[in-house]
C-alpha cells in the first residue's frame, strides 16, 4: 500500500517501540490521525520533552531530569542500603510491593558478554565509587533470576565483598527467567522479605 511520506514516516517511527510490528504501528498511526489529533500533539510534545530532558541520576542511574534523583536526595531514605536492579521499572515494582526504605542502583541491563554488555555498560565503576565512599553498608541483589541476572549478581557480590559490604540476594519465588517488573506484588514482596545472605 502506498502511504503518503508523512504517514509512512510515522508508521516506521512507531516500530522503534518494543513489541510493535507493522500491523500495530499502522493501527496506532491511523488511530492518532483519524480520531485523536490532540492526543497526537500531546504525544509528540511528551516524547520530545522526555527525549531531550531526561537523563540519568549521577548516583543511581535511574531516569531523571535532575543531576541527582529525588530518591537519592531524600533524607527519608536509608543511604546505607542499596538495592541493585536491572531496570528503572523494577524500582517502581519494589516501591509498590515492599516497605523498603533504602536507595537503589540501576544497571540498565545485565552482564551479557556476547551482546557486548560488560561492567562499563552497566555503570559498575559508578557503583564501585559509591562503595569506596564508605556510606553504603549493605547491598541487596534484586537482578532478575535469569542466567545473566545471576552472573551479574555474582559479579557485584564480589565487588561488594571486596569493599566489606554486606550482601543479600532476593529469595526465589520470582519465577526463573522472569522479569521483576512483571512479577505480582505479593510474590515480589515475599521474595524481597525472604532475601538471604549471599555467597
Ligand atoms: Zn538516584
Amino acid at each position: 500500500m502506498a502511504y503518503s511520506p508523512l504517514v509512512r514516516e510515522l508508521i516506521d517511527a512507531f516500530r522503534c517501540l518494543p513489541g510493535v510490528g507493522p500491523k500495530s504501528a499502522q493501527r496506532m498511526t491511523f488511530a492518532l490521525l483519524q480520531r485523536d489529533r490532540n492526543g497526537a500533539q500531546r504525544l509528540a510534545r511528551a516524547l520530545e520533552g522526555a527525549a531531550e530532558g531526561v537523563g540519568e541520576c549521577e548516583q543511581c542511574r535511574d531516569l531523571t531530569e535532575a543531576p541527582i534523583c529525588a530518591l537519592c536526595r531524600s533524607d527519608q531514605r536509608n543511604h546505607a542500603v542499596l538495592c541493585l536492579v536491572e531496570n528503572p521499572a523494577d524500582i517502581q515494582a519494589l516501591e509498590e510491593a515492599t516497605d523498603y526504605r533504602g536507595l537503589y542502583f540501576v544497571l540498565k541491563g545485565r552482564l551479557s558478554p556476547l551482546d557486548g554488555i560488560g561492567p562499563a555498560e552497566l555503570g559498575l565503576e559508578v557503583l564501585a565509587t559509591r562503595f569506596a565512599q564508605g556510606v553504603v553498608r549493605e547491598i541487596i541483589l534484586a537482578t532478575n533470576p535469569t542466567v545473566e541476572g545471576e552472573a551479574t549478581a555474582q559479579y557485584v557480590a564480589e565487588m561488594a565483598r571486596d569493599a566489606n559490604i554486606q550482601v543479600s540476594r532476593i529469595a526465589h519465588g520470582v519465577p526463573l527467567g522472569g522479569d521483576l517488573e512483571y512479577v505480582d506484588s505479593g510474590t515480589l514482596s515475599h521474595a524481597f522479605a525472604g532475601r538471604t545472605h549471599y555467597g
